[in-house]
């Protein structure tokens, strides 16, 4: 927490709004529209309730597919599981972790010939850094298929000096206790359709019908975000540009000590673009560094250091066996080289520099150990 959080809250108690709506809500999603750049945004009760409702607006239902990138959290694609809608994944490429524009275009083309093309894409923008979107965007509009941006990671990231989040039809953030700022629990679907999003409002309110009695026609949900929460939110978007700083410095750091050695890679940032760094991640090739990144983050977990492996492609995952997916090139498998590759260093905010080195010592040490 940053400190004023409390102020915002004790706004909320004073006003005896404890409620999933208040004036704490509403200035949420202001500030969030504005920091961003887009007309509005809708605060609801995670990131993926705000994916869910993105699914929803877009009519998403039973035997519709939906594209999405297979190297993220399962977040990312739950929600096409629960409109009974059927997901494709699309592989990485190496310049930015995130959806092959080259995958995508394939899978475009074969859908649209077997005329069943998909009713959205997912692209994740994934430990802050932002997917190509200058090819991915015109890919999706030759095709005529919106673009759900999941910016759950990349809240404060940008690319060509505009916000992640704001490229597709709807942009998802997230403020689970892991991201970049939280509100415990909390997430905010965001768009330049202003219809669209007051159907969300109307959808995540249980979908109540403008009547004196309770009447409902349609299936709602049960998503709008507690004033108590968006009180956190607000105080917390106050010092986002700061965690921005600390996250990009803690980066850097990592990166000017451990760059050097042969095998270990930081992931890329693209020109023109602005990760968060919500995440540091790298990939070890174990045949150049002599051990892997598993023993890696055993030998770091020894020492009380918590490091994590990088996502598990959902290609992979037996929730997802059997679900069609597109790789980067032929027998180039990117997300799954990233997979077996790849681990998330020790990245928080409040990281001190002090605990930083003591990790790269770690990481220094082990691996003179073993060469
Ligand atoms: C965290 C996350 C989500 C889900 O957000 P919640 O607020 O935890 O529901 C979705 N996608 C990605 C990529 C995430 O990292």
């Amino acid at each position: 927490m940053s400190g004023n959080e409390m102020k915002y809250i004790r706004d909320a108690f004073d006003s005896n709004w404890i409620a999933p709506l208040g004036p704490n809500v509403d200035a949420f999603e202001r500030e969030i529209a504005n920091y961003v750049g887009v007309n509005e945004a809708v605060a609801v009760s995670s990131g993926t309730a705000a994916i869910h409702l993105a699914l929803s607006l877009l009519e998403i239902k039973k035997g519709d597919k939906v594209f999405c990138s297979t190297l993220t959290f399962v977040a990312s694609a739950n929600p096409i599981l629960y409109q009974g809608a059927e997901p494709v994944f699309i592989d990485s490429e190496p310049d930015t972790w995130n959806m092959s524009p080259q995958a995508l275009e394939r899978a475009l083309q074969e859908s649209a010939i077997h005329g069943n093309l998909p009713k959205a894409v997912i692209v994740v923008n994934l430990y802050g850094q932002s997917a190509k979107m200058d090819e991915i965007v015109p890919l999706c509009n030759q095709f005529d298929v919106p673009i759900i941006e999941d910016a759950a990671e990349s809240l404060g990231s940008s690319y060509k000096g505009k916000a992640s989040g704001t490229f597709g039809k709807f942009g998802v953030y997230s403020f689970n206790g892991n991201k970049i700022i939280t509100t415990s629990s909390g997430g905010m679907l965001v768009s330049d359709d202003q219809e669209l999003l007051k159907k969300a409002r109307f959808l995540a309110t249980q979908a109540k019908d403008p009547a004196p009695h309770y009447q409902h026609s349609t299936v709602g949900y049960n998503y709008r975000m507690s004033n108590v929460l968006a009180g956190i939110g607000r105080a917390q978007l106050e010092v986002l540009g700061e965690r921005v700083k600390a996250r990009r410095l803690i980066f850097e750091r990592y990166k000017q000590e451990l760059d050097s050695i042969p095998g270990i890679k930081f992931m890329p940032e693209l020109n023109n673009s602005q990760s968060n760094r919500w995440l540091t991640a790298i990939t070890i090739d174990e045949k150049i560094v002599g051990f892997s990144n598993h023993s890696l983050l055993n030998s770091l977990a020894d020492e009380n250091i918590e490091a994590r492996p990088v996502w598990k492609p959902l290609h992979m995952q037996p929730l997802f066996e059997g679900t069609k997916f597109y790789l980067h090139i032929e027998d180039m498998n990117i997300s799954e080289h990233l997979f077996h590759n790849g681990l998330c260093l020790p990245s928080g905010s409040n990281l001190k520099e002090f605990d930083q080195m003591r990790i790269i010592k770690c990481v220094k040490d082990f691996l003179s150990i073993k060469v």
